[in-house]
C-alpha cells in the first residue's frame, strides 16, 4: 500500500518528499495533523532499514516534529513506530501526531478523529507542508 503512494498510483495529502524519504496525512488519524514518515525504500519494520537510511528517514522526523508544532500550534508531539505487532501497513512508517494537553492521548485505548472534509484535511497537510524548514 505505501510503495503504491510512494509509485503515485494511490493518492495520499503529502507535506514532505525527499529521494529517501516521504511523508503524508494518516487517514485514520489519532488527531488531525497525525502524520506517517516512510522510507521510500520498501522495508518492513525499524530492524531491516539500511544504516544509510536511518539519518535521512530521522531528519525528516524531526522537521516533521518541528513543522507539527509550528504549522498546527501543538504543544508537542507523540512519536511511534509499530513494527509488526498492531502494524497495519507492512512497510516501515513513523507515526508523528500532534499532543495538545489535556488531549486525552492516554494507556492505549486512543481517540480516532476525523477530517470534517477533504478542504480540511487538506488545510491540515498545507500547515505542516508550508512550516517546514
Ligand atoms: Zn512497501
Amino acid at each position: 500500500m505505501f510503495c503504491s503512494i510512494l509509485a503515485g498510483q494511490t493518492s495520499a495529502d503529502f507535506v514532505l518528499r525527499t529521494p529517501e524519504v516521504s511523508a503524508f496525512l494518516d487517514v485514520r488519524p489519532l488527531f488531525r495533523g497525525h502524520v506517517l514518515v516512510v522510507p521510500r525504500e520498501h522495508v518492513v519494520t525499524i530492524g531491516e532499514i539500511a544504516p544509510a537510511q536511518i539519518a535521512p528517514l530521522f531528519g525528516a522526523v524531526s522537521r516533521i516534529a518541528r513543522a507539527i508544532e509550528a504549522g498546527l500550534g501543538a504543544h508537542g508531539s507523540f512519536v511511534a513506530i509499530n513494527n509488526t505487532v498492531s502494524q497495519s501497513v507492512p512497510h516501515l512508517h513513523v507515526h508523528v501526531v500532534p499532543r495538545h494537553k489535556g488531549d486525552g492521548l492516554r494507556g492505549f485505548f486512543w481517540p480516532r478523529a476525523k477530517y470534517e472534509s477533504d478542504e480540511q484535511r487538506l488545510d491540515y497537510a498545507a500547515r505542516i507542508a508550508n512550516a517546514l524548514e
